[in-house]
């Protein structure tokens, strides 16, 4: 009995010691905490600020999101200032020097993917776009996500390097499971290849290029501006003339708009997740996420 409740209590120790020693990751996006998991496995803690149903762009700020920072060993985030809206003061009153912008604690992963619409000349944001930087949804492209995946093994094995073999194991595993999963991706959207369709906001740039699909217009004037009557008759007329059959739409947005525009030119109007999380179910890693939106595009547009 003794002897049993000795090994239980040793037992209980190293648990509690192996959790202390796990590296408390936080991250913008529910997309970069899954892609942190699938690298970090066991060995780390994370958790996302956003969810995947929000619109990453604007996230209300919460005391929680405070504490979280506050004792977080890495941040992780999207950058090309995707997160300017809401990140900032809440880093700044975390006072947790070790994951400021330039610390080793901080990893800016739009450092190392290939990114899309890079504004020429200078940035003006009067017309309100919200990627002044380039598009920063660059996460819907399987090769970003893997290269995602490469820097956080990076910096991972550069905070925990006793744990540098296990990270890159679970790397080569992630980028197998990765190229099996994006020929079956590729596979399903082939006979579709230039298909013509128009998206609410500019999250899928990286996500068409990569199949194949060919956006016309989006039901935003631009990014993070509201549509205008002006800019829908315009659209209107796009899509007719182009025959578009298909509007895609993030959950987070109002259907209202894009449903009469629809309704006006015979397109169905779909709602597909840019985010790991985003649906109530079937969605909760970057695997789910991509088949069930190659699905469901799929069937919209078979
Ligand atoms: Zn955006």
């Amino acid at each position: 009995m003794k002897k049993t409740l000795i090994v239980l209590a040793f037992s209980l120790l190293a648990s509690n010691a192996t959790a202390a020693a796990k590296l408390k990751v936080v991250t913008t996006t529910s997309d970069i905490a899954a892609i942190m998991r699938e690298v970090g496995g066991e060995r780390i803690g994370v958790t996302s600020i956003a969810r995947g149903y929000q619109d990453p762009h604007f996230v209300e700020p919460k005391p929680s999101f405070l504490l979280l920072l506050r004792d977080a060993d890495l941040l992780a985030v999207i950058g090309l200032d995707l997160e300017i809206g809401w990140l900032p003061p809440l880093l700044d009153q975390s006072r947790n020097n070790s994951i400021r912008r330039g610390s080793a604690g901080y990893l800016d992963l739009s450092q190392g993917v290939e990114i899309l619409d890079r504004p020429k000349g200078s940035v003006d944001r009067s017309m309100g776009d919200v990627h002044p930087l380039g598009n920063p949804h660059y996460w819907l492209d399987p090769a970003n996500a893997v290269r995602m995946a490469i820097q956080i093994e990076k910096k991972l094995s550069e905070l925990r390097p006793s744990d540098a073999t296990y990270f890159r194991e679970r790397l080569n595993a992630f980028k197998l499971k990765m190229s099996d999963a994006d020929k079956r991706w590729r596979a399903a959207l082939a006979p579709f290849r230039g298909a013509k369709i128009v998206t609410y906001h500019n999250s899928w740039p990286n996500f068409v290029r990569r199949y194949g699909l060919d956006v016309v217009g989006y039901v935003e004037p631009k990014p993070g501006v509201p549509p205008s009557p002006a800019h829908i008759f315009s659209l209107i007329n796009t899509m007719k003339e182009q025959k578009v059959k298909l509007i895609l739409m993030e959950p987070y947005f109002d259907s209202k708009t894009p449903q009469s525009i629809a309704d006006r030119t015979g397109a169905q109007l779909v709602v597909i997740y840019p985010s790991v999380g985003g649906a109530k179910s079937g969605s909760d890693d970057y695997f789910a996420l991509f088949d069930m939106n190659v699905g469901n595009i799929v069937k919209a547009l078979r």
